[in-house]
């Protein structure tokens, strides 16, 4: 996927991830989306770091990467999030894009893709980073099943309907 179509997915998949881990609806919920969005956005630009240094979809576009930076938090102390972003990234590359990721990069040089994609200046960008995006919050969705029933409780509350 282009820039613009990480851009976009990491801004609507920090959004859902902040209302999921924090479904008051409150102002709570405003501070949750602040704290994962710059982390989620940073972690989703951070892959194509490779088109100016190693090989593209090669040198950042692993699991031995996004292993990494999810390690950050639990030995540093900080990047908290960072690794939602880089997971989303490379779903967005696999699922959304013609060619694949390297994850097992640099083991093996072995591009995984998937049937799904299209060329990234493809008139269907947009919605299948949408799709993609999509999907990825309904796997959140199905990690928080407790808080997505909190927000459907604060957002009939807060309709009027319950
Ligand atoms: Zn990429």
């Amino acid at each position: 996927m282009n820039k613009r179509g990480h851009v976009w997915n990491a801004i609507l998949l920090s959004i859902g991830v902040g209302v999921v881990l924090e479904p008051s609806l409150s102002r709570e919920t405003v501070h949750s989306i602040g704290e994962v969005s710059v982390p989620i956005l940073l972690g989703a630009l951070f892959p194509d770091v490779d088109t100016a240094i190693g090989r593209h979809r090669e040198t950042f576009h692993n699991l031995a990467t996004l292993g990494i930076v999810a390690a950050y938090p639990i030995v540093f102390g900080n990047l908290h999030f960072v690794w939602i972003g880089v997971l989303s990234h490379y779903l967005l590359d696999l699922l959304g894009t013609k060619r694949g990721i390297t994850p097992l990069y640099p083991v093996f040089v072995w591009e995984f893709e998937f049937p799904t994609g299209v060329t990234v200046d493809s008139k269907f960008a947009g919605p299948v980073t949408l799709a993609v995006t999509g999907f990825e919050l309904v796997i959140v969705a199905a990690i928080f099943p407790n808080h997505v029933s909190e927000l459907f409780v604060q957002a009939s509350a807060l309709l009027g309907i319950a």
